[in-house]
């Protein structure tokens, strides 16, 4: 069923760790650590995910872009547990990409990670939604990038604009993995890539 309704959740959850952490690893506690590079996190977010947080008798709902705040930072209070996670499939004529970028084909935490999505109305782009990892505090959603490819045909030029606006919204550090810079390129050439990825997707899904 994760498969077919939310396919950017199992190819992201199909790249965390390796099979032995795969086993043991939980999306609650995927979300609830809260890491920039958390690769349930932006496929999560792009269904648009409402967590529910539960203490004994009380409940509350939130959005998962309000609940983290920072990395490693959640609004989850002293013995809260997640106990809830609700997600909305995409339209049918929807092509996703999830690109995780980092060094290992295992065991290997993103250096940038790229989730898209584009739903088509023809071979016009109805809706986006491109979500960055690993290259702010928390995750970003290129809002200029989606605008862009909105009402559009996707082509090359369209996606490699669509890549400068995301690679000017990110907020990349240096750390020991990569520099601000290198970041920041990569979130150049991965959109455009996810894009024409979601594109081909959405295409070869027309087909069969
Ligand atoms: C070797 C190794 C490789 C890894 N590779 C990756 C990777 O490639 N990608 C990636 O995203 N992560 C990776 N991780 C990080 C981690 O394994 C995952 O984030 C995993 O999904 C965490 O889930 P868990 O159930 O093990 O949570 P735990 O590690 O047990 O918990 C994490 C935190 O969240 C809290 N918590 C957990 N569940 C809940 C809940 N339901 N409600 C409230 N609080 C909760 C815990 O109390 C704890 O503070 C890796 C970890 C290791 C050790």
């Amino acid at each position: 069923m994760i498969r077919q309704k939310f396919p950017l959740l199992s190819i992201a959850a199909a790249k965390i760790g390796s099979l032995q952490v795969r086993n043991r690893a939980t999306v609650g506690g995927n979300i609830c650590t809260a890491r920039p590079a958390g690769d349930t996190i932006g496929p999560l977010l792009a269904y648009g995910a409402k967590v529910q947080l539960v203490k004994g008798k009380e409940n509350r709902w939130e959005t998962l872009e309000k609940f983290i705040t920072g990395p490693g930072k959640t609004t989850k209070k002293e013995g809260e547990v997640l106990a809830a996670i609700i997600i909305k499939p995409f339209a049918d004529n929807t092509g996703v990409s999830y690109i995780k970028y980092g060094v290992r084909k295992a065991m290997e935490i993103a250096m940038v990670s790229i989730t898209t999505s584009l739903t088509f109305d023809g071979n016009k782009c109805q809706a986006a939604s491109i979500v960055l990892g690993a290259v702010g505090p928390t995750f970003i959603r290129s809002i200029d990038a989606e605008e862009s490819l909105r009402s559009s045909e996707v082509t090359l030029s369209v996606a490699e604009k669509a890549a400068e606006l995301a690679a000017a919204c990110c907020i990349p550090i240096t750390d020991v993995r990569a520099s601000a810079e290198y970041r920041r390129e990569l979130v150049r050439i991965l959109t455009k890539r996810g894009i024409m990825e979601a594109l081909s997707q959405y295409q070869n899904s027309q087909d069969h």
